[in-house]
């Protein structure tokens, strides 16, 4: 064995989160140069810009998520570990998980992603939950399918009210998606309830919705919301959560399901290392995404806060996670004397894209913007070919093609309410009364 593969033999690399930014760097390093652990608190890797499809019944989880340890298959260099990481210690260079179970490193890539944000107000939570896991989405259509069912039993024919707390992406996607299986898939569901009647109103303290995207589009998501009968309250600051209704400065808003997309934050990885981070959790790393004074240890994706141009961070977005990954196995193999030396990591951005329920996106390729249906077919376009197996890219595309004629119902199953009654129970909405966003 020559002294460069004994080198290589021995160098253990912990990859904390099998997301974007953790895959695309395993992806990069060559079978064989280290010994990689990869742990993760799921079992599957989950594509999170398609979730709130799946919370809003159009796709199946399964088309969306993939088990870890079939994607490890080939990658016989990768021990698949399922646990929670709670810690790192960095002298000792362990990190260890809620289990109590600890993993070696010579090199260490966090990329745990972000969590839901309520600013300080973490008992909202239960009472408007967010969206960012696969049992999110389950637990999402779950009571967006329990409030029709409850209103039925009324037998009054109102239609619920669905207020989603946060106009970025997020939000709007949902809303677009939730207007369209009100207005078109439950409509013949239900014999009492016109469900195209549903109230789904977006709540923003912003005087505009989706404002990372230029006026232009913003407008034209805003008309289109508009046209497809959701209402925005926009300028309006929530000053508490609770299971059927919603604080605001101006007064309580009544609702059936209240849904939180206002913010993130990410995993508290600083917390782990003990390094100081910004309001949003993120790390401030050095050029070649390690931590500052550890050069040892990489945070990547949604944890890290990257410079991109001189006013600006590199956004939240997979296509991110995933170049940081990539870049960091570039310079983790230069290390290992493979390849060449990467330099300074430098993001390419690909574009901004946002959709307005079935058929209608925004979308921002450089300099060039798109609109409606054209745009819908570039958003949709863009999602299948990240997708990680063929047999996924087909299931969408075909999932998506047959929604055009008619809506689906396999997916409009929804499950056992413990998960959300495990967030939501009684006492969990009166615990947040006079709380108020800063
Ligand atoms: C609803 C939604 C829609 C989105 N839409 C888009 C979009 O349209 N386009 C786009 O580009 N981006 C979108 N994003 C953002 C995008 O998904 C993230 O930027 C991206 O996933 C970040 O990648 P990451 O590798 O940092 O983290 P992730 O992909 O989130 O992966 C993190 C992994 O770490 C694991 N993990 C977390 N904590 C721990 C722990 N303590 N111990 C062990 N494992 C842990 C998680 O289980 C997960 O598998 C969306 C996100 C959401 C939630």
């Amino acid at each position: 064995m020559t002294r460069d593969a004994v080198i290589a033999s021995k160098h253990r690399v912990v990859v904390v989160g099998a997301g974007f930014g953790g895959l695309s760097f395993i992806d990069g390093i060559a079978s064989g140069t280290a010994e990689i652990t990869l742990i993760d608190k799921q079992n599957h890797h989950l594509f999170q810009p398609l979730l709130y499809q799946a919370a809003t019944t159009v796709l199946p989880i399964s088309d969306i998520a993939w088990p870890i340890r079939m994607l490890m298959r080939k990658r016989r260099d990768v021990r698949v570990v399922e646990g929670e990481v709670c810690g790192v210690d960095t002298s000792r260079k362990l990190v260890r998980t809620a289990r109590g179970d600890t993993y070696p490193y010579d090199t260490l890539l966090l990329a745990p992603g972000s969590q839901p944000s309520y600013f300080g107000h973490e008992e909202w939570a239960s009472a408007a939950p967010g969206l960012k896991t696969a049992s999110d989405a389950l637990a999402l259509r779950t009571r967006i399918l329990a409030a029709f069912e409850e209103r039925e039993r009324e037998g009054k024919g109102r239609a619920p009210v669905i207020a989603i707390i946060g106009g970025g992406p997020t939000g709007v996607e949902l809303a677009g998606m939730i207007a369209n299986l009100c207005s078109r898939d439950l409509v013949r569901d239900f014999r009492t309830l016109d469900t195209a009647q549903t109230r789904i109103v977006i709540i923003d303290a912003a005087d505009r919705i989706l404002s990372s995207l230029p006026d232009n589009l913003a407008g034209y998501g805003e008309e289109k919301l508009r046209k497809m009968g959701v209402e925005l309250k926009l300028g309006e600051t929530v000053t508490g959560c609770h299971r059927d209704h919603a604080a605001l400065k101006s007064g309580d808003f009544e609702c059936d399901v209240t849904i939180w997309a206002a913010g993130t934050k990410a995993v508290p990885v600083a917390e782990w290392l003990g390094v100081d981070a910004g309001r949003d959790g993120r790390i401030d790393v050095e050029p070649d995404l390690s931590v500052p004074g550890q050069p040892d240890v990489f945070v990547i994706g949604d944890a890290a806060k990257v410079g991109w141009t001189h006013d600006k961070s590199v956004p939240g977005l997979a296509p991110a996670a995933k170049q940081e990954g990539a870049y960091v196995a570039r310079v983790v193999s230069h290390r290992l004397r493979q390849g060449s030396d990467p330099g300074a990591f430098a993001y390419r951005h690909q574009g901004d894209l946002a959709t307005i329920g079935r058929n209608a996106a925004v979308v921002r390729l450089g300099s060039m913007d798109f609109t409606g249906r054209i745009a819908w077919w570039l958003w949709g376009l863009a999602h299948i070919f990240f997708l990680i197996t063929m047999r996924s890219r087909i299931a969408v595309l075909l999932h998506w093609f047959v929604l055009q004629f008619q809506a689906r119902s396999d997916a409009r199953l929804s499950f056992s309410d413990d998960d959300v009654a495990s967030r939501t129970g009684p006492a969990a909405s009166e615990e947040s009364d006079n709380d108020e966003t800063d």
